[in-house]
């Protein structure tokens, strides 16, 4: 089965957006006075808390992880949070089928994931858990707040319901004989009063604000598709409430019914900010971090991010995130990866058997965020070894045996250049070009190129060397020769300790350990 591709996102864009639409070249930071980061809100999506985490769930995970550690080494006061979404009818069923309660297995796989981000060294500052008391007080205030909008009604309601999707299907979303597209099961027809959410009253809102900031969906080819959405034609309110399953947030002053799970989770994001003696209010939330600076999502739940939740945030009274970023699918070989095909990767082993920072490096450094990624052994394993483990690991061990042999320890601070010399230094040009270019690619979500331009100082280090080789030149009976040697490792050293620094926000052990 061929992956689906891009492409035809991207034709779509370009037929939809024509030239009108402004190039974005950077998300926004908020600055402080040096110019760097003054402060980052940086989300992923709240996992469902149905199985244990899979390479889909890391992915955007790493991504957060690798944005938020750079904007840490900025300077700013960073927020990252990730969680679980752990409410819904497919929870409650996987959880009867295991003979445990709902909040046995939540619990389990909230473990689960906590696990794999401590192997992949994800340093979240909140984790998110929609079953814990303050989310569901942060819940009942949104209803409260969007129904005082007059933004919530009761309706009588027939359609084909996908337990799979938790949600009733549009045409577009079956084939033929109601076959849910996404989980190839037939789609049961559900009758239900449930209770709407006036989405519908938010559409010309919505437009403008997608028209307004080119830059709140990114990339930029995706937001064609959100305009497709939010085409006249297609206006329409959206089901908040199921009747069918208890396990969720009741509805404020009806127990018969409980919240739509997507309702519910999006809050996570609001709720996971507060602090342990915080009141549980919308408004404490704003002093903790909301809104957000970007939401980090897969293109598979743009429709919930870009079109319900700022509407709820808008009748709610509430700001918006400033940016979505969005990533496309992850193939294997070329393939979709499927439970069917056996073909899924599976984040634990892979992390256990090469260690975080491979994996981290693959992922971030060598796949690029907006388009689909493939992953397959042979290429991670080369791409690793040739960049990280030969460029960067060899020249070090080369520098440092030489550094040990040769210089006395502590070797002192003093450049032993003059300033002139050093200028026309290749290594030391490298260096000097290299921060701001990574800088640049962080913050344009772009960590292929902040890892590239990071490792140039080691490629520019790895020609030098060989031009100067100075292993013979340190056997040389004259001091001269020998003392030119010594400042070629200086400055050599000093190259990599600046290019491992660079690349820290992706490899952080790796980083740590040249600085060592
Ligand atoms: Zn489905």
């Amino acid at each position: 089965e061929p992956a689906q591709s891009d492409q035809d996102d991207a034709a779509v864009a370009e037929e939809a957006q024509g030239p009108r639409r402004k190039k974005v070249s950077s998300l926004r930071f908020n600055r402080s006075e040096n110019g760097g980061i003054k402060n980052l809100t940086v989300t992923t999506p709240l996992f469902y808390a149905n199985g244990a985490p899979h390479i889909g769930s890391a992915y955007p995970t790493i991504a957060a992880d690798v944005v938020s550690r750079y904007a840490q080494m900025s300077g700013g006061d960073v927020h990252f949070v990730t969680g679980m979404d752990e409410h819904g009818e497919k929870i409650a069923k996987t959880a009867e089928g295991k003979d445990m309660t709902p909040q046995q297995l939540v619990d389990s796989i909230a473990g689960d994931f906590q696990g794999l981000w401590d192997k992949l060294n994800i340093r979240n500052q909140h984790f998110a858990r929609t079953t814990q008391p303050k989310h569901r007080e942060i819940v009942a205030e949104m209803w409260q707040r969007c129904l005082d909008s007059g933004d919530i009604y009761k309706k009588d309601y027939e359609g084909w319901y996908c337990v799979g999707c938790e949600a009733y299907l549009d045409a577009d979303e079956m084939e033929d004989d109601h076959v849910c597209k996404i989980h190839r099961k037939k789609a049961e027809l559900r009758r239900e009063e449930n209770y709407f959410f006036r989405l519908s009253k938010y559409w010309e809102k919505l437009t403008q604000h997608m028209e307004d900031n080119p830059d709140f969906l990114l990339p930029q080819s995706r937001a064609s598709q959100v305009m497709v959405w939010l085409d006249k034609d297609n206006k329409r309110d959206f089901s908040i409430s199921r009747a069918s399953t208890d396990w969720g947030i009741p509805v404020p002053g009806d127990d018969s019914q409980v919240i739509y799970v997507w309702f519910d989770a999006l809050l996570g994001y609001l709720s996971s900010l507060l602090r342990p003696e915080d009141p549980a209010t919308l408004d404490t939330c704003l002093k903790r971090g909301w809104p957000a600076d970007i939401h980090v999502i897969g293109k598979d739940i743009m429709r919930f991010h870009a079109l319900y939740w700022p509407a709820m945030l808008m009748s709610a009274g509430l700001p918006l995130p400033k940016h979505i970023v969005t990533h496309g699918f992850l193939t294997k070989d070329g393939l979709k990866m499927g439970k069917s095909l056996g073909n899924v990767v599976e984040p634990v082993p892979l992390v256990e058997n090469f260690g975080a920072d491979a994996v981290r490096f693959f992922f971030a450094g060598c796949l690029s965020f907006g388009q689909d990624g493939d992953f397959a052994y042979e290429s991670f394993i080369n791409q690793v070894n040739s960049e990280l483990a030969n460029e960067l690991g060899n020249l070090l061990q080369r520098i440092l045996t030489l550094c040990r042999k040769n210089l006395p320890e502590p070797s002192g601070p003093d450049c032993l250049y003059e300033e002139a010399e050093l200028q026309a230094h290749p290594v030391y040009r490298a260096a000097l070009a290299a921060p701001a270019e990574v800088a640049a690619a962080f913050e344009r979500f772009d960590f292929p190129a902040a890892t590239q331009a990071a490792l140039r100082i080691a490629n520019v280090a790895n020609a030098h060397i060989m031009v100067v080789v100075p292993w013979k030149k340190l056997k040389s009976e004259d001091e001269q020769v020998r003392g030119e040697a010594l400042r070629e490792l200086q400055v050599m050293a000093e190259g990599v300790r600046i290019c491992a620094v660079l690349l820290a926000p992706v490899t952080p052990s790796v980083s740590g350990k040249v600085l060592e």
